[in-house]
C-alpha cells in the first residue's frame, strides 16, 4: 500500500497541494498553493482525520460508537 494514512485537503479549494516544512511541526502555517489559503499544521490534519474518521464511520458501520 502506498497510500498516505492522511490526505490534506484545501477546506477552501480542495486543492491537495501545499507548501509546508519538510518537518511540518503543529504550529506550523501550511499554505495551499491552489488559493493560497493557509492554516496551522495541526487544523489540517484534524480536519484530514475527521474526514476520514466519517468516512471509516460509513464504512465499517459503528466500530467507532
Ligand atoms: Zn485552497
Amino acid at each position: 500500500m502506498s497510500e498516505n494514512a492522511v490526505e490534506i485537503t484545501c477546506a477552501n479549494c480542495g486543492g491537495k497541494d501545499f507548501e509546508y516544512p519538510s518537518d511540518p511541526q503543529p504550529d506550523d502555517v501550511v499554505t495551499c498553493t491552489g488559493c493560497g489559503a493557509s492554516a496551522t499544521y495541526k487544523e489540517i490534519i484534524d480536519a484530514a482525520e475527521a474526514q476520514i474518521v466519517d468516512q471509516l464511520k460509513k464504512d465499517i458501520g459503528d466500530i467507532f460508537s
